[in-house]
């Protein structure tokens, strides 16, 4: 896929440039050693027709904290970014687009600190998910990082080298996505999205720990919330997984996606009679500023 074009513009500590004439230092401690934080954020046209970035404090207040736990200087200021990615979009004329800022070090070959932090976010086309494809997910030969090992609530670079693995292991195998476990064998996360499985009327999903805190995960909750429908956060098993009605992965990329099968295990409930089905119709609604289904 092509990122960008000879007039794609990136925003770059502090100054708006062309991405094909853009550099970066080969001697970054964050290209050596996967010592870099970032953001998956996206924005939509709305049904008034205007942009908007949803969610985009959120997004760069966790840029911070990811940036923070990892010893990162780090002097932006989230307003300045987020006026900083509208005027991005405007430049580079997207409305339904995916916002990747990275944060990233300069040159060092130690391990030691740095005193400066350097900022990029570049942005491309990505429209509305319609959610109707389902996937086939299978339980990861890799578990999620010892939250005893990485700051696992943190978006850092490195630890997608885990997601890389499941996810390719996934594919190779025949499978849409992978799921992955924590240290202790209960159900964490996917390489890039958060789960929850439906049962009996109700939500589960894996509580904050030994895993991403997803932001579309919180979103979620405040929409069960909204439509009296009971969400519990606690651990569960692969093997209760698999006795589920239904289940879904969420996250700012996927929004909201269905399984069709867990292990090739299939789910009982179609689809359009889920929770998670309702929830996906709610919160396209909700990214668009559409009326909310909920209150029909
Ligand atoms: N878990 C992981 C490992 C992720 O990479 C993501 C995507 N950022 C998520 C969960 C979902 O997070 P969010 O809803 O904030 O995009």
């Amino acid at each position: 896929m092509a990122y960008y074009h000879d007039n794609t513009i990136i925003f770059l500590n502090g100054a708006f440039v062309k991405a094909a004439e853009a550099t970066t230092d080969y001697y970054s401690q964050s290209l050596h050693y996967g010592y870099a934080v970032f953001e998956g954020i996206r924005s939509y046209q709305t049904a008034s027709g205007e942009t908007k970035i949803f969610k985009a404090t959120e997004h760069y207040d966790r840029l911070k904290n990811s940036a923070v736990a990892l010893n990162m200087p780090y002097n932006w200021d989230t307003n300045e970014l987020i006026e900083a990615t509208y005027a991005l979009l405007e430049k580079n004329n997207l409305q339904n687009a995916y916002i990747r800022p990275v944060v990233y070090a300069p040159a060092n070959m130690s391990f030691n600190l740095n005193n400066e932090s350097y900022l990029m976010i570049a942005a491309w086309e990505m429209g509305l998910f319609l959610g109707e494809k389902l996937i086939r997910v299978m339980t990861s030969s890799f578990q999620r990082p010892n939250p005893k090992g990485f700051r696992i609530e943190a978006k850092a670079s490195g630890h997608y080298v885990n997601s890389i693995l499941a996810s390719q292991e996934a594919k190779a195998k025949g499978f849409d996505e992978a799921l992955l476990t924590d240290m202790n064998d209960f159900v964490a996360e996917g390489p890039g999205a958060n789960v929850f499985f439906e049962k009996n009327g109700k939500l589960v999903t894996p509580p904050t720990g030994n895993i991403l805190p997803g932001i579309t995960r919180a979103t979620v909750i405040e929409i069960c919330a909204e439509m009296n429908i009971p969400v519990e956060e606690r651990l569960f098993t692969t093997d209760e997984l698999k006795q589920a009605d239904a289940a879904f992965f969420c996250g700012t990329a996927a929004e909201v996606i269905g399984w069709q099968s867990f292990d090739d295990v299939v789910f009982p409930t179609n689809w359009n009679d889920t929770l998670g089905r309702k929830i996906q119709l709610a919160y396209r609604e909700r990214v668009t500023e559409a009326a909310l289904v909920s209150e029909k």
